[in-house]
């Protein structure tokens, strides 16, 4: 027991990565000696003073980890010192030695803010425990402080922007990266309310939302937001997540926002769009022309054509007309990503576009037998939206709907309210889609690759218009299928875009 309590204290010396400076602080030499002589052995730098006085002049010039010091001394005594050391350093651990070791005492020592008390006469081993705990408490304290600067040097440095606030949305941290991204010159920011250096409401609502989220959720609140400048600075956008942080209990204490600075990464993805919409645009001419050719030819008006001359020049036209609609499709898609597609808007009545449509598709549907019919719901449905688009996407979904059927189907298109939206359904009884595909078939470029779709022609590029132009909308898009069933594909317009 003895030698096992003996060899804790050499362990904590040992592990702490400094050598623990201790001062010992009594008039009695043989005290002073006998400390000096037990903590040296255990590895301690062990400095004396015979007074107050001496103690609190060596303390100046010097920093001590621990100090055991004598309360009953000549001249200044032992709570002077003890209340002097505290003043002007804190971190310095005081064991106080006492010959009457009363409750009273005790209190008022703790009071004073002594870390522990060793009462006289004590043993070298009661020595050693009070030693190894006060240099427990100051690697507890060491750890937190370099785990503080470690974060201090990191948050600094990042070159993301981090904001931290508490539950009542005042900031409690802000790393340069988010003062400059703001625009804040201002240095001490903590404590203000948020509010004060950000006016985006949108960012605003989010840290908001995130201080606000309940118990059992954990969700990062996820957006992109434009900071615009007073002066002649550009625009930044940013790409912002916020989270909430939470005591042990779950209860929220505070918001953590990352801010991200995406503007060149938009950039470049607008000059990629702009790119493709360029070319997409350029071949689109030529290819119309060869198309009216080869047609001019095909009709036999530069002379009469063999069969098998009539079928190449048919399936290099076919070939054209797939690359005039990827044209189409990329200018499309071009578009909408630039913004500039729906800036138009009017009020339009779905029932009424919805029969257009069908009518404009029923000749091809009818080539494959196909019945295409409108469901009789409203008489007038309204949405506030632009024109070509929601034709653009109600073209989309019906061509689809044909051309993923095989002969003989059914195609039902309607519009109907449902919990406070707009529905536009567009139902077939064609090829359904296969389950693992269903996540996919609104991304750029994704077909359904399988026997039954190979020959059918197609871009990819449909339904992520379709998804852009409704999202525009503020509106979701929702698709339910079955293998050899059919599809149904339905849009919700939420109330804000639609009256009645
Ligand atoms: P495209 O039709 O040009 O290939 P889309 O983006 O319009 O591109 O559609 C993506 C894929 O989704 C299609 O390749 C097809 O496999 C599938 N799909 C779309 N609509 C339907 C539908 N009504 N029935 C079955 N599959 C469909």
């Amino acid at each position: 027991m003895n030698n096992s309590r003996k060899d804790s204290l050499k362990t904590s010396v040992k592990d702490v990565f400094f050598q623990p400076r201790v001062l010992v602080v009594d008039d009695e030499v043989r005290i002073q000696k006998a400390c000096q002589r037990l903590l040296n052995e255990e590895g301690c730098d062990v400095e004396v003073a015979e007074n107050g006085i001496k103690g609190l002049k060596m303390i100046e010039e010097k920093h001590f980890d621990i100090i055991l010091l004598d309360l009953m001394m000549p001249g200044m005594s032992g709570i002077e010192v003890l209340t002097d050391v505290k003043a002007h350093h804190p971190d310095t651990v005081v064991i106080v030695i006492t010959g009457y070791a009363t409750l009273e005492h005790s209190i008022e020592t703790m009071k004073k803010g002594a870390f522990d008390f060793l009462a006289k006469p004590f043993s070298p081993q009661e020595l050693r425990i009070v030693i190894s705990k006060a240099i427990e408490f100051i690697r507890t304290l060491q750890d937190i402080a370099t785990e503080k600067s470690r974060m201090r040097v990191m948050i600094n440095t990042l070159s993301n922007g981090v904001l931290t606030t508490d539950n009542q949305k005042r900031i409690a941290l802000a790393n340069p990266a988010f003062l400059k991204m703001i625009g804040c010159r201002q240095k001490s920011v903590i404590g203000h309310k948020v509010s004060e250096f950000i006016k985006d409401s949108r960012l605003l609502d989010m840290i908001d939302q995130a201080i606000h989220q309940p118990k059992d959720i954990f969700a990062e609140i996820t957006d992109d937001i434009t900071i615009t400048f007073p002066e002649e600075k550009d625009d930044i956008i940013i790409g912002v997540r916020c989270i909430p942080f939470r005591d042990r209990l779950k209860r929220n204490l505070g918001s953590v926002t990352v801010f991200h600075d995406i503007t060149a990464l938009k950039k470049i993805d607008q000059l990629k769009s702009n790119f493709i919409s360029m070319v997409a645009h350029e071949i689109k001419s030529p290819l119309n022309s060869i198309l009216m050719q080869l047609n001019v030819v095909l009709d036999g008006l530069a002379g009469e054509l063999t069969e098998k001359q009539k079928e190449i020049l048919q399936k290099s036209s076919n070939r054209i007309k797939s690359l005039t609609a990827l044209s189409t499709d990329l200018l499309d898609i071009g578009k909408i990503e630039s913004g500039l597609i729906n800036q138009e808007r009017e009020e339009l009545n779905l029932i009424e576009l919805i029969k257009d449509q069908v009518e404009f598709y029923r000749d091809q549907a009818s080539s494959k037998s196909i019945q295409l019919i409108t469901k009789k719901t409203l008489k007038e449905l309204w949405l506030m939206g632009n024109r070509t688009n929601i034709e653009e996407v109600l073209s989309n979904l019906i061509s689809n709907a044909i051309r993923y059927s095989p002969n003989g189907g059914k195609i039902t298109v309607w519009a109907n309210k449902k919990n406070d939206c707009a529905v536009i359904n567009v139902s077939d009884t064609g090829l359904g889609i296969p389950q693992k595909d269903l996540e996919h078939i609104f991304d750029k470029f994704f077909r359904v690759k399988d026997k039954t779709t190979r020959h059918i022609n197609g871009t990819g590029l449909g339904l992520s218009i379709v998804k852009s132009i409704v999202e525009a909308h503020h509106g979701t898009i929702e698709v339910e299928s079955e293998i050899d069933k059919g599809s149904c594909f339905s849009i919700y317009f939420p109330k804000l875009e639609y009256k009645i």
